[in-house]
C-alpha cells in the first residue's frame, strides 16, 4: 500500500510527540511519540509502506491525516483530538491557533459579542481597506509564535475584504494554515479564488435556523441593509461549498438556542447541506455578555443569557453522542468560562491581547512597536496553555464524566517494531534441555544458522554483605575468546516463563579490573564456566543460545521477544523441559548441595579440563 500526507497538513514536534493540523477538517490533533513518527515517516508524497503499518495508516486515513492507495474513506469524529496513547490530557510548549483581527469593523451587533472592546473607535479611525503597516504588523505578531493556525477575524474580515486579502497573503507567507472566520454577512465571491488557492478553512456562524439567530445576532444597518444575519450566513455557507471550499458553522449556544428543537434542527439543515464540521461554544461571561447578564441580575423578572449550566451539558452530550455513534457531523465543543485567558487575539496594530483572567476585558500583552519576539515569548506565560490545548483539542471533563482520558483516546494499531525494541531490556527464557542433539538438529531444519562453540568464563563481583546478590543485581565480566565484557544487570521482573531486566554491557580492554572493582568495595564471589552455541536466524530478531554447564548439564536461552520464543518453541518442545528461574549458579548450588558439599565451599562452577 502507498501512503502520503494529505494536502496542507502541518505537523509540529511537542514534548510528547507532536501536533497535526488538517486543513480540510479545521482540526488539531495531538500525536503520542509512535504515532507522530509513523506521521514524519511519510512526505507530501506516495510512498510505498510495510504490510504491518497499513492499519495504522489506514486508522489516520480515516481522520484525513494521510491518504492511501487504495483510497480510504474519512469518518467523522467527534471524540478528544488525541491520537495514540495518553495518560494525562498533555500541555503545549508554542500557540496551536493565533486569531488575528483584519478589521475592526463588524455588520452585526451580537448581544454576546466579546471582541467589542477591540472593535472601538480607536481601532476603527486609521482602518483603510488595502494593504496597511497596521495589518503587516498583525502577521508580523503572528509570525512570532510557531503556531498551526492563523484565524484571520475581527470584527468581519468580509466587510473589509482588501484587508482580508492582504492579510491572507502575508500569513499564507509565513506559512501558517489559514482559518477564515465571519458570520457570512458581506460578500464572498471575491475572495473565493483566493481561499481556494490558499487552502483556507471557512468558519461561518450561525446559532439557529428560527428568529432566534437574528434576535441574538442583529444586523447593523450602518453596514448592511439587506437580509437578516441567517440569511447571510447560510448563503455564505452554501457558496464556499458549491467552490469546494471546507466550511465548519460555529454555534454559539446562550438561552435563546439551548433547546433540543433550535439545536436538532439547526443540526439536520447543516448534515442536508453537507457540512460535515460543527463547533459549539458555550456562550462566556465576558464583553457584551457580561453587561447582559449583570442587567439580568438587576432585574426583577431575570432574562439571562447564559445557559444554565446543567440544561447545556446536558443538551450538548446528548447532541455529541449521538454524533460519536452516527459519524455524519465533526463536533467540537468549547466552554471556556474557567479558562477565559486560553485565547490568543491579536488586534488590528498587531498588539498581543487576551481575556482577563482576573481582570475584566481584555489585557494587552505585547506592543506590535516592540517588535521583540523574546518579549512576546515571555507573554505566552500569561496565556492559560493548558486551557488553550483543552480547547483547540477537544476535551470537556462534563462530556465523559465517568471516564478516564485513556479510554477516549483515539486508539492507531502500531505492531511492535522490532528495530524499536530496548537495547537496554535483556529478555530471556531458559529451559533445561532433555535431547542436545535433537534440539541441535531441529534449529538447524528450521533454518537457525548455529555460530561455533565457545568456551565462556563468568566472573561475577559483590560486597563483603552480598547487597548486590540480595537486590537481584548482578555485576558481571565475561571473557571469551581474549575479548572482555563488563556487564551491570538490574532486578529481574517475570512473565509466565520469561524475565526481563535492564542489561548493560560493554567491552573493556582493562586486564586491572579486578582490582578497580576491589577498591570499589567488590570481590570476586563466583566464576561460571559454560560453552555456548548461539543459534541466529535471518527472519528473526530473537538469539536462541544452547549452554552446557559443568555437571548439570544443556540449558536453552531464548532472548527476544514472546511472540518469536512462541515460534522457537513449536519446533523445539519435544527435546526441552519445564521453563527454569534459577540463575545457572543457584541450579550448580543445589545440585552439589545435594551431593553433599557444604555451601562454604561451592564458589564457582568449572569444567574438570580447565
Ligand atoms: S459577528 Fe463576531 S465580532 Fe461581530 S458582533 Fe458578532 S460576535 Fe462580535
Amino acid at each position: 500500500m502507498q501512503v502520503r500526507l494529505s494536502p496542507g497538513v502541518k505537523l509540529r514536534p511537542e514534548k510528547f510527540g507532536g501536533t497535526c493540523y488538517v486543513p480540510h477538517r479545521d482540526d488539531i490533533f495531538a500525536a503520542d511519540h509512535e504515532v507522530f513518527t509513523l506521521l514524519c515517516d511519510i512526505g507530501s508524497t506516495w510512498t510505498e509502506i510495510a504490510t504491518s503499518l497499513e492499519s495504522a495508516y489506514r486508522s489516520l486515513a480515516a481522520l484525513g491525516l494521510c491518504e492511501t492507495d487504495p483510497r480510504t474513506d474519512e469518518v467523522s469524529y467527534s471524540g478528544p483530538s488525541l491520537l495514540g496513547r495518553f495518560q494525562e490530557f498533555p500541555s503545549i510548549e508554542e500557540p496551536l491557533v493565533v486569531n488575528c483581527f483584519s478589521t475592526a469593523h463588524c455588520p452585526l451587533k451580537c448581544r454576546y459579542c466579546h471582541a467589542d472592546d477591540l472593535m472601538k473607535e480607536d481601532f476603527r479611525k486609521n482602518e483603510v481597506d488595502g494593504p496597511s503597516a497596521d495589518l503587516a504588523n498583525v502577521a508580523a505578531t503572528a509570525g512570532m509564535f510557531s503556531s498551526l493556525v492563523a484565524v484571520v477575524t475581527g470584527g468581519d474580515p468580509l466587510t473589509r475584504p482588501g484587508r482580508a486579502q492582504f492579510l491572507i497573503k502575508e500569513l499564507a507567507a509565513k506559512r501558517k494554515a489559514i482559518v477564515l472566520d465571519t458570520s457570512g454577512v458581506g460578500d464572498i465571491e471575491a475572495l473565493l479564488p483566493l481561499l481556494r488557492e490558499n487552502r483556507v478553512h471557512v468558519r461561518v456562524s450561525l446559532d439557529a435556523l428560527s428568529g432566534a439567530n437574528d434576535e441574538v445576532r442583529p444586523i447593523n444597518p450602518r453596514y448592511v441593509t439587506k437580509g437578516t444575519s441567517s440569511e447571510w450566513a447560510k448563503r455564505t455557507i452554501v457558496r464556499c461549498l458549491e467552490n469546494v471550499i471546507p466550511v465548519t458553522v460555529q454555534t454559539v449556544v446562550t438561552t435563546k438556542n439551548d433547546q433540543k428543537d433550535e439545536l436538532f434542527q439547526l443540526r439536520d439543515w447543516l448534515i442536508g447541506v453537507g457540512v460535515k464540521h460543527w463547533v459549539l461554544h458555550v456562550a462566556v461571561e465576558a464583553g457584551k455578555a457580561r453587561e447582559f447578564e449583570k442587567r439580568a441580575r438587576n432585574q426583577s423578572r431575570q432574562r439571562h443569557l447564559l445557559s444554565d449550566e446543567k440544561t447545556v451539558q446536558g443538551l450538548l452530550r446528548r447532541l455529541h453522542a449521538e454524533e460519536v455513534q452516527k459519524k455524519r457531523l465533526d463536533i467540537r465543543i468549547t466552554d471556556t468560562n474557567s479558562r477565559p485567558n486560553s485565547v490568543i487575539l491579536i488586534d488590528s496594530y498587531g498588539n498581543l491581547q487576551t481575556e482577563g483572567f482576573a481582570h475584566i476585558g481584555k489585557v494587552q500583552l505585547f506592543d506590535a512597536k516592540s517588535a521583540r519576539p523574546d518579549l512576546i515569548r515571555d507573554n505566552w506565560a500569561h496565556i492559560d496553555r493548558f486551557g488553550h490545548a483543552v480547547r483547540y483539542l477537544n476535551w470537556n471533563r462534563w462530556l465523559y464524566p465517568d471516564d478516564s482520558i485513556e479510554d477516549q483516546c483515539y486508539a492507531v494499531p502500531i505492531p511492535v517494531r522490532a528495530s524499536e525494541e530496548s537495547k537496554v531490556i535483556e529478555k530471556e527464557a531458559k529451559y533445561r534441555v532433555i535431547d542436545i542433539a535433537g534440539l541441535r538438529a531441529a534449529l538447524v531444519k528450521g533454518g537457525w544458522i548455529a555460530s561455533a562453540e565457545v568456551l565462556q568464563t563468568d566472573e561475577y563481583f559483590d560486597t563483603n554483605n552480598r547487597y548486590i546478590e540480595a537486590h537481584d543485581l548482578a555485576i558481571r565480566v565475561r571473557s571469551e575468546d581474549g575479548q572482555i565484557k563488563f556487564a551491570f544487570k538490574g532486578p529481574r521482573t517475570y512473565e509466565e516463563t520469561s524475565s526481563s531486566r535492564v542489561e548493560i554491557e560493554l567491552s573493556i580492554s582493562s586486564q586491572d579490573y579486578r582490582s578497580e572493582l576491589n577498591d570499589r568495595g567488590l570481590s570476586l564471589t563466583w566464576v561460571l564456566e559454560k560453552r555456548r552455541t548461539t543459534y541466529r536466524h535471518p527472519n528473526y530478531k530473537l538469539v536462541a543460545v544452547a549452554d552446557e554447564v559443568p555437571e548439570i548439564g544443556w540449558f536453552v536461552e531464548l532472548e527476544g521477544s514472546g511472540e518469536e520464543a512462541k515460534a522457537v518453541l513449536a519446533i523445539v518442545g519435544e527435546y526441552i523441559g519445564g521453563s527454569e528461574r534459577s540463575h545457572y549458579a543457584d541450579l550448580y548450588r543445589a545440585f552439589k548441595e545435594a551431593e553433599g558439599l557444604p555451601l562454604s565451599q561451592i564458589n564457582g562452577a568449572r569444567f574438570s579440563h580447565s
